[in-house]
């Protein structure tokens, strides 16, 4: 074994050992690692500025109570935290998450893949993430109010324009941003609105940023296929999720001239032979806050079924996961390797489990890993906070060009890092790569801290 893959499992070692209860966090960081030990070889001086350590140790991480009042008047208590990763190219930047299977150990997991994903944009902001374990789900836009403004007044403390850079995630959309923000700017008594992203475009919000991730994952998808000569146009796409991702990825491929057959929520999947109708996904989801199953009672071609996992055995060419972490399973790769899949490109983060991941690229799948091919939302969130910085407001088809141009440049770097480190065809390496060297240099171009 090399020197670099002893430096490398050492440090897995370590982290294990000081955290074990943080079994996806472990697994993300050894994924990524495994990945970078051409790098370090090449480059003996990250081992000699202990880089790798450096990068497992978040800067920060914040935890506090989020007590709140039901409806009825009565006591809540939640959980908020703040995970400040990494800080070498910029402040701190990712989203925040409202769920109930939020713990330290997916945020510090996220956070670390954010680092990655926010280099890759080539833009000047760090890795960070956050949430709570509290769940929207069923509750009152006045409860989601009292739960904003009671989180907001403790990470006030923590974030700014110039510190972190908090945006939305899953369970946190327009409205809550909205509620963060009311309550950020009666705390401080300043209009810092570069201080969140997702904002209303009636204050400081950006063109284009609900449209981002979806679209961005689409343009990325889409150079990684014309690289093999591959045409989207007239292929059979099987899509996860009915939320913000989903929507958008749904709206990019159609426009594309892909056949899209299939969207999902947590409770199960629709699948329509004769294509989703995107205006029928968007009324239930966006305008009602209904569930999914509707779709098939609206549109008679389609079909229900109870479950989520059921959606990766439909037939198709490309595959894009946009609903949540995990979603893909082995047992699910195999199924869509089995179906004759072509492409995966990952719209949520870290929706495929590492064995998956591996099996596609042992099956010769064209893979586009979460943290290149979904950096649009990102991207277009350092959009937003320049246009807060300039007091202006970019067009949609301004914002939208940049977005093409930041998705077009992160699929040619990692591709070429690829061909350059690893298996030309190994995205995931080279996003890896390109992320890596970028954080890394500032890091040591910064000194020990
Ligand atoms: P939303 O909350 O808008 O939508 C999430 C969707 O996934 C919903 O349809 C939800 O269904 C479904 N879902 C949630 N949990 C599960 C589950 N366990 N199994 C199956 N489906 C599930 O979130 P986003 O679209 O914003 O985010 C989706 C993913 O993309 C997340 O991984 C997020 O981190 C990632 N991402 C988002 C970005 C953004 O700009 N929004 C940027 C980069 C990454 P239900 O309605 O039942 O909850």
């Amino acid at each position: 074994m090399s020197e670099m893959q002893d430096y490398v499992d050492s440090v897995l070692a370590r982290l294990e050992k000081e955290n074990p209860e943080e079994k996806q966090f472990h697994n993300t960081v050894k994924k990524a690692f495994n990945t970078l030990v051409p790098v370090l070889e090449k480059n003996p001086k990250y081992k000699a500025e202990k880089i790798l350590e450096r990068f497992v140790e978040p800067e920060r991480v914040v935890m506090f109570r989020v007590p709140w009042t039901d409806d009825n008047g009565e006591l809540q208590i939640n959980r908020g935290w703040r995970v400040q990763m990494n800080s070498a190219i910029g402040p701190y930047k990712g989203g925040l998450r409202f769920h109930p299977s939020v713990s330290v150990d997916i945020l510090k997991f996220l956070a670390f893949e954010q680092t990655f994903k926010n280099a890759l944009s080539g833009l000047p902001i760090g890795g960070g993430k956050g949430g709570s374990d509290f769940d929207p789900h069923g509750k009152s836009d006045k409860e989601v109010m009292r739960f904003c403004q009671s989180f907001m007044t403790e990470l006030v403390r923590h974030i700014g324009p110039h510190t972190d850079v908090p945006a939305g995630d899953i369970g946190v959309g327009g409205r809550e941003i909205g509620y963060l923000f009311g309550q950020y700017k009666r705390i401080r008594d300043a209009y810092d609105d570069a201080v969140l992203t997702g904002k209303g475009l009636n204050f400081g919000g950006s063109l284009a940023r609900t449209e981002a991730t979806g679209y961005g994952l689409l343009y990325f998808v889409k150079d990684m296929l014309d690289a093999h000569g591959y045409d989207i146009k007239g292929k059979t796409v099987v899509v996860s999720g009915s939320g913000n991702v989903a929507t958008y990825a749904i709206e990019k491929a159609q426009e594309y001239g892909a056949k899209v057959v299939t969207c999902s929520d947590s409770n199960g999947y629709v699948y329509d032979t004769e294509g989703i109708d995107l205006d029928i996904v968007k009324d239930i989801k966006q305008v009602k806050r209904g569930r999914i199953k509707e779709y098939a009672e609206r549109k008679s071609s389609a079909e229900y079924h109870e479950g989520c996992s059921g959606v990766w055995s439909v037939k198709c060419d490309i595959a894009l996961p946009c609903a949540t972490q995990g979603e893909i399973s082995l047992e699910s790769a195999k199924k869509l390797v089995a179906n004759g899949v072509k492409a995966v490109g990952e719209g949520a983060n870290m929706p495929s489990v590492i064995e998956a991941i591996d099996y596609f690229q042992k099956n010769g799948v064209w893979f586009a890993p979460a943290k290149a091919a979904n950096a649009g939302g990102v991207s277009v969130s350092a959009l937003e906070m320049s246009q807060n910085s300039e007091r202006l407001s970019w067009t949609f088809e301004e914002v939208d060009k940049k977005l093409h141009d930041i998705m077009d440049n992160i699929y040619k770097n990692a591709a070429m890092n690829a061909k350059k480190y690893s298996d030309p065809d190994d995205l995931v390496a080279g996003a890896n790569i390109t992320g890596f060297l970028k954080v890394a240099d500032a890091m040591i171009a910064q000194g020990w801290v």
